[in-house]
């Protein structure tokens, strides 16, 4: 670690900042790049954004990301009655209605998984308007959302090659400062840490939310055990595509500027953060031959390793100190 001069991007904190040297390891090319950590607000960013960085997003890079196939087409019968169901469980409405399709059919799994955050974000109806940015050219979340019901859904992306419908649902190609709609929800699942324009950003975002609307923000959590632990073997660095690796305290200090109150965070982080940066420790990429995301029976990891990365990033998430983290962030 050295010390050199730099202006924070988030804080505008002009000092002699720690400086750190990273390595591109997703795909190996152990290209090096210079990150600083703010002295003020505790924001590790890039010193210098790279003047093309189109040429860090193969496509293997979108293929590597994709999570969910687009909704199944259901009978109608069906979906009638698994609405019910998820309308009780988000809503708290209908309740009898819903009792008896419970004998009917069970939850879809989506609801578990993004129930919490719908709930936290104060959903009220299945006519929520929600807008995913940075979502690629299809959404797995928005995918999600339509198979529990919703249907004012839209997404956003100015790096897809044109506007695009998947799974029923369009998504543009474009800024986010193009979009003039309202929104009840907007959200970014790890964009955010993708964008140049931080502030420019959430500007926009609060321009476009309805009055208490919200948005919620999952990235990289710096104030995490995994940096800690790891420094800049940690996988969430991503070099240079991750501009900004926040802080809890850079983060609340943006969205404060903007108007935007934090209200609500918890970290989600899985044994990914562990086993990835033990890989980078010992200098295997993630898309090495023997990497666990490529190839988990030729990767040097046992059964006892993973079980421990999974206590591993349970135990950080019980502490607030995961490597990832959801940031409900409301409209004042
Ligand atoms: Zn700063």
């Amino acid at each position: 670690m050295t010390i050199s001069r730099h202006t924070c991007l988030i804080c505008n904190a002009e000092d002699n900042h720690p400086t750190f040297v990273v390595r591109e390891m997703m795909f190996g090319t152990r290209e090096t790049f210079e990150y600083f950590l703010c002295n003020e607000c505790d924001c590790l960013q890039i010193a210098d954004i790279p003047s093309d960085l189109s040429k860090f997003y193969p496509t293997t890079y979108y293929s590597f990301n994709t999570q969910s196939s687009p909704p199944r087409d259901e009978s109608a019968i069906r979906k009638f009655l698994e609405r019910l169901r998820v309308g009780n469980a988000l809503f708290g409405r209908g309740f009898k209605f819903a009792k008896l399709a419970s004998y009917l059919v069970n939850f879809p799994p989506q609801l578990k998984s993004i129930g919490p955050w719908l709930i936290k974000c104060h959903i009220q109806s299945f006519n929520a308007r929600i807008l995913d940015v940075g979502c690629g050219s299809s959404s797995w979340w928005l995918n999600d959302l339509k198979t529990l019901g919703f249907h004012n859904l839209l997404g956003a992306d100015p790096y897809i090659e044109c506007d695009v419908k998947s799974g029923g649902i369009s998504i543009l190609k474009t800024d986010i400062q193009n979009i003039s709609d309202k929104f009840d929800l907007v959200t970014l699942h790890h964009s955010f840490e993708h964008i140049p324009n931080q502030a420019e950003t959430l500007r926009a975002i609060r321009s476009i939310l309805k009055p208490d609307g919200f948005c919620l923000i999952r990235i990289p959590l710096l104030s995490s055990m995994v940096w800690e632990k790891y420094g800049t073997d940690w996988v969430e660095l991503d070099a240079p595509r991750h501009l900004y690796l926040h802080s809890l305290k850079s983060i609340k200090l943006l969205a404060k500027k903007e108007s935007l109150e934090l209200v609500d965070f918890f970290c989600d982080s899985t044994e990914f953060e562990f086993w990835g940066s033990e890989q980078y420790r010992r200098d295997i990429s993630l898309m090495a031959e023997e990497s666990f995301a490529i190839n988990p029976s030729k990767s040097n990891f046992t059964y006892r390793e993973m079980a421990e990365f999974k206590k591993n990033a349970e135990e950080a998430n019980n502490v607030d100190q995961g490597g990832r983290a959801c940031f409900f962030l409301q409209a004042r």
